[in-house]
C-alpha cells in the first residue's frame, strides 16, 4: 500500500470513528498518533461523562495528554465536528473547560459567560449543541471563587453598586441564591452560592419544554459540576441527569 493510500485509508477510518461512517473499534487518535493510549468518541452520556472524569483526573495529576491539538487532527476537523458534550461554563480565566477536562479541538461545544448564566442566547446555543451536533451530555460548570456569584452576594448583602451590564448578570443569578442563609460565614456562603447557581442554571435549562422532553426521552443528560481552583478537581453534583 502506498503512503497516499495509507493516508487516505486512515482518513476514512478516522471519519468513521468520528461518527460519519460505520462504527469502528479503532480510535482515530491511535491511528493518527500510532498510540493506543487514547479513547473513542463516547457513544452516550454515560461514556461522555466518564471521559470528562478521566480527563479531569489526568489534569489534576499533572499528566494531561493534550491530545487533539495536532495538525493532522485539525485537518480532519475541517470536514466536520462531533463534540461529545455541550458545556456551559464561566468566563473566568482560571477555569477553561478544555484544559480542565484534558480534551482538545472538536471535543466540546462550549459556552462561557460570567457566572455560567442562563439567557435566551445561551439556551439557543445549548439547543444547537444538542439538536444539531447531537452531544449526548450537557454540563453546567461553575467554579470556586466565582466573581459573578460573589458580586451577586455583595448586592444581596449590601446595596447595588455594579455597572449597568454587570448588574444585568447579577439579576439573572440572584433568583437562584434566594434560599441561602446570608448570615453564613462569608467563605462558606460563597461556596454554597456557587453550587446553588449551578443548580439554578440546570433548573432553568431542564424546565424548558423542549429540553424537558429531550431529558425525559433520554436523548440527552444534564449534569452540574463545581471546579475547585486549588485541587483542579471537578466535583460533579447529584441531580438532573
Ligand atoms: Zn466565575
Amino acid at each position: 500500500m502506498t503512503s497516499t493510500n495509507l493516508t487516505r485509508r486512515r482518513w476514512l477510518i478516522a471519519m468513521g470513528a468520528l461518527g460519519f461512517g460505520k462504527p469502528l473499534n479503532a480510535s482515530v487518535e491511535a491511528l493518527l498518533a500510532g498510540s493506543v493510549n487514547t479513547e473513542l468518541n463516547p457513544p452516550d452520556a454515560r461514556g461522555a461523562l466518564e471521559r470528562l472524569k478521566k480527563g479531569n483526573r489526568r489534569f489534576m495529576e499533572g499528566v494531561s495528554r493534550h491530545a487533539h491539538e495536532s495538525a493532522s487532527w485539525r485537518s480532519l476537523l475541517t470536514k466536520t465536528q462531533k463534540p461529545f458534550a455541550t458545556v456551559l461554563a464561566c468566563s473566568d480565566s482560571r477555569a477553561p473547560p478544555e484544559l480542565i477536562f484534558d480534551v482538545g479541538l472538536g471535543d466540546l461545544f462550549t459556552i462561557r459567560l460570567a457566572g455560567n448564566i442562563i439567557a435566551a442566547d445561551v439556551i439557543g446555543t445549548v439547543q444547537y449543541g444538542v439538536a444539531h451536533l447531537h452531544t449526548p451530555l450537557v454540563v453546567v460548570l461553575g467554579h470556586e471563587g466565582c466573581g459573578a456569584v460573589d458580586a451577586t452576594l455583595e448586592e444581596m448583602l449590601h446595596k447595588p453598586t455594579e455597572l449597568k451590564y454587570v448588574g444585568a448578570l447579577i439579576r439573572l443569578i440572584k433568583p437562584g441564591l434566594k434560599e441561602l442563609d446570608l448570615n453564613m460565614d462569608r467563605t462558606a456562603l460563597l461556596s454554597a452560592a456557587v453550587e446553588a447557581n449551578v443548580r439554578w442554571s440546570m433548573q432553568q435549562l431542564s424546565t424548558m419544554p423542549e429540553a424537558a422532553r429531550a431529558l425525559r426521552e433520554k436523548r440527552v443528560s444534564l449534569v452540574g459540576g463545581v471546579y475547585e481552583l486549588a485541587t483542579g478537581r471537578v466535583r460533579f453534583l447529584d441531580g438532573v441527569s
